[in-house]
């Protein structure tokens, strides 16, 4: 699989140079593609690729894995990493593939066809979260420890940002990482960390200086293995059951200041780039779920009956249905649309921002109306129906809430209320 995966690149590599802004796109043929606008024939290819994984090595162990609470991260990742599924737009000399981020938007989708939130949302983070900062800023010695690994599924990553008292606020964190010797000197701790029990690395985000919370903060790769590092708990979680989610807790670890990814004090910004990429993943590894359960359910409501007629044929179910539909694939559209301004270099914070809002509120409704129509067996768990509508509760929630990706848009329509001076 992974001789597919390269020969793709391989083919690719005549027409697309792996700098966006060289690329013609007058004459790339993607503009001719009658299917989808940012997909070829290759994009295909790889998706085939991957779907062949997910239905021999997850699908059939997910139920058990949700059961569990927890699924084999090494193992999954290993298998991915060997196809090229987790580097596929990093670069080719730390054994990405070098496409562009179309690849990785379609790998996203095809995630989807995984039979739970969970696992699309660990591979996403190791993927598409948690490493294109060290991708695009990191040195070539944390690259090669780090960033290569990690596309080859031998090293498990994980990002921690999120902190019991910041959240939202990003900018509010408190964890500290002081110079001391050449070395930094972690305390603090980090919540909500997905693949937290099972990380070999964090990306993570800490204050290094004292001074203004937008530039005072450093991305740091941190191993998971040193002193000091306690996974204080495995989080109990509402939905997203077979992913591991880690409270951890930091006292004076030791770390060479070199683990610094890019320039000390960018941490922040370089954060703000990399929710880019995680809020078109998010977008993109939800539409193939929605589109199914609108599927499922229309199969199920047609074969069941009540007051002598098929549900399905109730005007109300067959018209949400359609109108569910069509916002699905008005969201696809804004994310093709995102994506294909992304890799042509623009700024896509608010066109990701609309997409990560506008997927969150649309799987929320989506799970929601469809479950209605299942009746008491879209209560049960035995039905995909159920398990999406508390997984997808997450989307309006992690990596920037609704509200937040509100502030976002707002912001660029500089409509946002400036924060008051202080008298
Ligand atoms: C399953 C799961 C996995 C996660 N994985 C990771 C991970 O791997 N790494 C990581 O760093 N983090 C992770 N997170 C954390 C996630 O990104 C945060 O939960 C999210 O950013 C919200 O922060 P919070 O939970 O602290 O909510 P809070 O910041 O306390 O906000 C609570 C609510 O307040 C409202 N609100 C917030 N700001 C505003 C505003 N400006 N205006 C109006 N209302 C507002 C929103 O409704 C929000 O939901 C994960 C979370 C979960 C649940």
């Amino acid at each position: 699989m992974a001789n597919v995966c390269r020969r793709i690149c391989s083919g690719l590599g005549q027409r697309l140079a792996l700098n966006p802004s060289s690329r013609n796109f007058a004459s790339s043929p993607r503009c001719f593609n009658n299917k989808e606008h940012i997909y070829t024939s290759e994009h295909d290819e790889l998706r085939a690729t991957l779907r062949k994984i997910i239905d021999k090595d997850i699908n059939p162990y997910v139920d058990e894995w949700e059961a569990e609470g927890i699924f084999p991260a090494h193992k999954v990742f290993k298998t991915l990493g060997n196809a090229g599924i987790l580097g596929v737009s990093k670069p080719t000399e730390y054994g990405g593939l070098g496409l562009d981020y179309s690849y990785s938007c379609a790998m996203a989708e095809e995630l989807g066809t995984i039979n739970c939130g969970a696992l699309p949302m660990a591979i996403g983070v190791q993927s598409d979260m948690a490493t294109p900062a060290l991708a695009r800023f990191g040195s070539d010695k944390l690259k090669k420890e780090y960033l290569a690994p990690s596309i080859s599924g031998d090293l498990v990553a994980c990002l921690g940002v999120s902190e019991v008292s910041s959240g939202s606020d990003v900018a509010s964190l408190k964890t500290t990482a002081v110079k001391k010797n050449g070395d930094l000197i972690i305390n603090g701790g980090k919540m909500w960390t997905t693949n937290g029990t099972q990380a070999d690395w964090m990306c993570l985000l800490a204050n290094t200086s004292e001074g203004k919370p937008h530039q005072n903060k450093s991305l740091i790769c941190l191993p998971m293995n040193l002193p000091g590092i306690t996974i204080a708990k495995t989080i109990d979680k509402l939905g997203m059951r077979s992913s591991d989610t880690a409270q951890i807790f930091f006292e004076d670890v030791r770390v060479p200041a070199s683990h610094i990814i890019g320039d000390e004090g960018m941490g922040f910004t370089y954060q703000m780039l990399q929710f880019q990429e995680e809020r078109i993943f998010a977008t993109a590894a939800a539409l193939v779920p929605l589109d199914t359960l609108i599927k499922l359910t229309a199969d199920y409501a047609r074969d069941r009956k009540a007051f002598g007629q098929s549900i399905l044929d109730n005007q109300v179910v067959h018209f949400t249905l359609a109108e569910l539909a069509t916002e699905v694939e008005s969201l696809r559209s804004m994310l093709y649309r995102a994506v294909g301004q992304y890799i042509q270099g623009h700024d896509v914070t608010m066109l990701a921002s609309m997409c990560k809002l506008k997927a969150g509120r649309l799987s929320r409704q989506t799970t929601d109306n469809c479950l209605q129509f299942w009746g008491g067996m879209g209560f049960t768990n035995e039905v995909l129906v159920s398990r999406l509508y508390r997984d997808f509760r997450l989307l309006s929630i992690g990596g920037g809430a609704d509200e937040v990706m509100l502030s976002i848009i707002c912001k660029y329509m500089d409509i946002l209320p400036k924060p008051q001076k202080k008298k």
